[in-house]
């Protein structure tokens, strides 16, 4: 059973609030146009929402991860564009500054990007190495009290429009993690940070990624968040959190895609009835809202394992690769019911059938996600409930 305290309950009604008058009224818009949501992600900084995990003293609330999930869910229900880069701004484009930056640091770029003013993102992945991290052949040097990069990176969340980075690089040549550091890029002053190709993606539209190439880039010695080595630890401190968001992302988007096949199979009349009461549409409803339930108790789960300081690595991968895997199967399924229908751009379920591809890379493959699964097994546990 998922239960959330009154101060949650109240905070989900706000967001899905401001989701139905603000959100889901733009969203087919800004997907058509394949347009960042700049007036949005201002708004949701200026609500706090982007600070909701940071002390209050950078202008966070504070909040737990369970507080953060039913962000994630509800702004996901209205957009998975939207939700997508508030995400990337508020967990991965601010975790590192906040973690490893000093208070100059903070000041400068964590207080505005909580606030909404500024861009954050964080490029790790590169054309030779998405999954396969230790392949990462972005090089950091260092020159004094600096450090150069060069390389390239590729599937940046919101690359086009952001203000800052943090990029992952290797600080020496050999093969393998324990070389990978974290440093802090600013597009606006440093020099050598160009635009790749912007990648035309079918999924998250409003989203938009791309290529950042480096190009004997300087960094400032303080810009370096955390140390020569360990960034693939400090990443892996933070993945439990990025799973558990996506697996609230793919709530919310299933959310919606059930909400609107439902709605059109009670108002669509086949066979002289509603196609809701023929058996078959009524037997895919029931299985998509039992799928939906099961994936929002499974990340909820995880998320108040998490908030209780407990283990949540398997955890945070099983509620990851059910609830992308339940978002693509209801999406596909809403878009079946709609039928013709379902491939008209008019209506959104072409758009969360879509958007619902993004949650399988994002957060790791089910590919990957299934290797760490089985990897946190406790054989002696057995099968080891909850
Ligand atoms: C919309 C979008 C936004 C993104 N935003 C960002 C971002 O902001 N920053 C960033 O750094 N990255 C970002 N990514 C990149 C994303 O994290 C990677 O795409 C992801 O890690 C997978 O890498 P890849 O696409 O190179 O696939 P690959 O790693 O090349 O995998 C290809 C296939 O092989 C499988 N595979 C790989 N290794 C194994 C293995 N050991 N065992 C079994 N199967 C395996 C995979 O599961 C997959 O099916 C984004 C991706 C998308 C789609």
């Amino acid at each position: 059973m998922i239960t959330f305290t009154p101060e949650q309950e109240e905070f989900r009604k706000s967001v899905a609030r401001f989701v139905d008058t603000e959100v889901a009224p733009a969203a087919q818009a800004l997907d058509e146009r394949g347009e960042f949501p700049a007036a949005l992600m201002r708004r949701i900084g200026e609500l706090g929402w982007l600070g909701l995990r940071y002390p209050e003293k950078y202008g966070g609330a504070d909040a737990d991860m369970t507080t953060y999930c039913l962000l994630a869910e509800e702004l996901a229900r209205g957009s998975l564009s939207v939700a997508a880069a508030a995400g990337m701004q508020s967990l991965m484009g601010t975790h590192f500054i906040y973690t490893y930056g000093d208070d100059a640091l903070r000041e400068r770029y964590l207080v505005p990007a909580l606030r909404g003013e500024l861009v954050a993102t964080f490029a790790m992945t590169e054309p030779n190495a998405g999954s396969d991290v230790a392949n990462l052949a972005t090089r950091a040097e260092r020159r004094g009290d600096r450090w150069v990069l060069r390389g390239t990176k590729t599937w940046v969340t919101n690359a086009p429009v952001a203000d800052v980075l943090t990029v992952a690089a290797k600080t020496s040549g050999e093969r393998g993690m324990k070389n990978i550091a974290l440093f802090l890029l600013d597009r606006r002053t440093m020099r050598g940070i160009t635009l790749g190709k912007p990648i035309d993606k079918m999924a998250v539209r409003a989203s938009a990624t791309g290529e950042i190439l480096l190009d004997d880039v300087e960094v400032p010695h303080a810009y370096l968040l955390g140390g020569e080595q360990g960034g693939a630890e400090k990443i892996g401190g933070i993945l439990a959190e990025i799973r558990i968001m996506t697996a609230a992302l793919s709530v919310g988007l299933a959310r919606a895609a059930y909400e609107a096949a439902l709605a059109y199979s009670r108002e669509r009349v086949a066979f002289g009835k509603p196609i809701g009461e023929h058996q078959a549409i009524g037997f895919k409803l029931a299985d998509m809202l039992a799928g939906i339930h099961a994936a929002a108790l499974m990340t909820y789960q995880a998320a108040g394992r998490l908030d209780a300081g407990r283990p949540v690595a398997r955890e945070a991968a099983m509620a990851k690769l059910v609830a992308s895997e339940t978002a693509v199967k209801v999406t596909d399924e809403a878009a079946r019911i709609f039928a013709s229908y379902g491939l008209a751009m008019e209506y959104p379920v072409q758009r969360y059938f879509r958007d619902a591809r993004f949650l399988l890379p994002g957060g790791g493959t089910s590919e990957i996600l299934r290797l760490v699964i089985g990897r946190e097994l406790d054989w002696d546990r057995g099968t080891a409930f909850c």
